[in-house]
This record gives structure tokens, sequence and C-alpha cells, in this order.
């Protein structure tokens, strides 16, 4: 099968429903916008060795592809309809069972989602397999959130549990000790994030400030601070964790650190302001999404994790960089 073919077969199929797609036989896609509404655009890549295992399922790497940049359009509160992907295919990715199999991942994902495939390119590379995924969302009626407006007093939340795809690592290194059962639990959190696209969406005219967390709750909170002009201070036994994580955490009390700057949760975090609390418990519920608030904003600088006490406590790391 060659290149056309290819796409002709296991591409094709996935534009269907959305008409500025031509079924992917044009040279470019339309997208309309409906009236006056703001279209949101992310890019993400993600790199064999760097960001999945080489080697792993290839429904599982194309779902991963579409989740982290689903878990940026959840950061936004924006709601996504389509995206692009563009495939640097090494090696090991050329045969049509493994096109085959990660054109089925993306399927069952863009039905769970609402999404369609509009367009992309396709190449090889004597390099590792690559993935570019362009995606494409639309504003509510309230807009959309960033970075940048977190008001001081506002408070700090979090959804779902924090740290299970840093520990899923670390375990798998052989660094800490898990028994079976939670490591499966959480390596399906690094494997296959959950991201928050519905309760997202509740969230412009409520929060102030939003992001996904991709590099590490302490990174990704000082992202937040660096933009809105403010600190933080977070209360470290706050921070949610799942039964796995808990677990860990009584066994080995280092892995806290691991935790807070470790990254790949693909939860949201955002500031609200005090009075938005019951709104943003009811926008949880009614997503049945476990939303938790950790912290403050307040004055100024990086981030302040506090212990029990109220003490500070220091990290080494600050969170993950590639460069
Ligand atoms: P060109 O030579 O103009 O770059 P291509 O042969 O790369 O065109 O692509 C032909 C069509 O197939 C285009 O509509 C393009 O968007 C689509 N396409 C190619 N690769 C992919 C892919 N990996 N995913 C989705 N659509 C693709
Ligand atoms: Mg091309």
């Amino acid at each position: 099968m060659d290149e056309f073919d290819l796409i002709a077969t296991h591409f094709a199929p996935l534009a269907e429903g959305y008409p500025g797609a031509h079924g992917l036989a044009d040279d470019t896609a339309l997208i309309t916008p409906p009236n006056g509404r703001t279209v949101i655009v992310s890019a993400d890549t993600l790199v064999a060795g760097v960001h999945f295992f080489d080697g792993a399922a290839p429904e599982q790497i194309a779902q991963k592809a579409l989740r982290v940049n689903l878990s940026d359009m959840a950061a936004a509160g924006a709601t996504p309809f389509a995206y692009t992907l563009a495939l640097s295919l090494g090696k090991a990715n050329r045969d049509e069972d493994w096109i085959a199999s990660f054109a089925r991942g993306l399927k069952a994902d863009q039905k769970e989602f609402g999404i369609h495939l509009i367009g992309g390119d396709t190449t090889s590379t004597p390099g590792p397999l690559s993935i570019s995924l362009t995606i494409f969302g639309e504003a509510g009626e309230n807009g959309v959130l960033g970075r940048r407006g977190g008001q001081a007093g506002d408070a700090i939340w979090v959804s779902g549990t924090i740290g299970d795809a840093t520990l899923a690592l670390l375990t798998a290194g052989g660094k800490v000790d898990a028994d079976e059962q939670d490591q499966d639990y959480l390596n399906g959190r690094l494997i296959n994030p959950t991201p928050r696209v519905q309760f997202g969406k509740d969230l412009p005219g409520v929060a102030t400030a939003a992001i996904d967390i991709s590099d590490g709750l302490a990174a990704d909170l000082g992202h937040i601070c660096r933009q809105s002009g403010l600190g933080a201070e977070v209360m470290l036994d706050r921070i949610p964790l799942s039964p796995s994580a808990a677990k860990l955490t009584d066994q080995y009390p280092e892995v806290l650190e691991t935790i807070v700057t470790g990254g790949d949760d693909y939860e949201l975090l955002f500031t609200a302001p005090v009075e938005k609390e019951t709104v943003v418990m009811t926008a949880g519920k009614s997503t049945a999404t476990a939303v938790t608030k950790i912290g403050v904003m307040v004055g100024s600088g990086p981030p302040k994790f506090l212990d029990a006490h109220g003490e500070l406590v220091q990290f080494e790391q600050t969170g993950f960089r590639h460069l």
C-alpha cells in the first residue's frame, strides 16, 4: 500500500461527518466557525521514546496524542471539533497493521469526544515515530480561559488526582515498589489520561485563569503565577491523591516531591474567586469530575508549598523541561 491508499483506507473514514474536510482528498480543509465565535487552536507533538514508550500499542499512542491536545482545549474551556494529524513514521510503524490499529484508536476517541480528522501529512523518517496534532475548538458564550487572569485571594483548584502518571514512571523504574494492582492503576493514568473537556467548558465566566497540568503542578502553577503577576501558596496535604498514590506516599514520603514536580497529569489547575466555590463544586458534580481546593493566590514569585504546620517545603526539581 502506498501513502495515498493508506490515507484513503484508514484516515479518510475519520473525516466523515465534517464536510470541510473534503474526505481528505484536497490540499486544504475548510473551517467555518459559527457566527462570530472565536476558534481556538493548539498544537502538540509526541515523539516515541520521549512521550510514550517505543513499542507501545498503536491504539494507545493514538489516544494519548489526541488526549493531550484535548486537554489543552479543556484548559481553555473550549469545545473541540476538529484536528489535523502530521505523522512521521519510523521503520516499525510503516506496516498497514500498525496504521490500521492507530486509526482504530483515533476512531474510538473521536466518538467519545465528538471531533473529526480534517487533514494532515504523512511522511517517513529514519528517526523515531513522531506525531504532531493540531486541534481546533470553539469558544462558548463566556469566552475562553488562559494562564493570565488570576486575582489576589483567588482559590486554587485542581481536578481529579495528582501524581499518578509520574508515579507510574517511578515504579516502572524500580525506584519504589507498588503492588500489581496499584501499578496497573498508575500505568493506566499515564497511558490513557482523562482530558477534562466537559468540566472545562463550565469554567469560563467562573474561573479567572486555567492551565492543564503537563509539566507538573509546581511548574504549571508557576505559569499561572507569572502570567497573572502573583504568587501562590499550596497546602501540600490538600493535594488530592488516588488511593494508589496515597499508599506509596505513606510508604515513601519522599515521593511527594515527585507528585508535585512530575507531570503528565492532564488534570486542570485553575483559580477562581472564593465566592465561586459552590459554582465550581456544582460544575464538578454535574460532569462527574472531582475538584479540590488546594491553595490561594497571594504575594509574588514562584508558588510556595506548605506542610501541615504551615512550614515552607523546598523542592529541588521545579518541573519537567525538554531543553
Ligand atoms: P500534499 O502532497 O499536498 O501535501 P498529501 O498527499 O500529503 O498532500 O495529502 C493528501 C490529503 O491527505 C490531504 O487532504 C491531507 O490533508 C490528507 N492527509 C495526509 N496525511 C494525513 C494524515 N496523517 N491524517 C489526515 N489526513 C492526512
Ligand atoms: Mg503532504
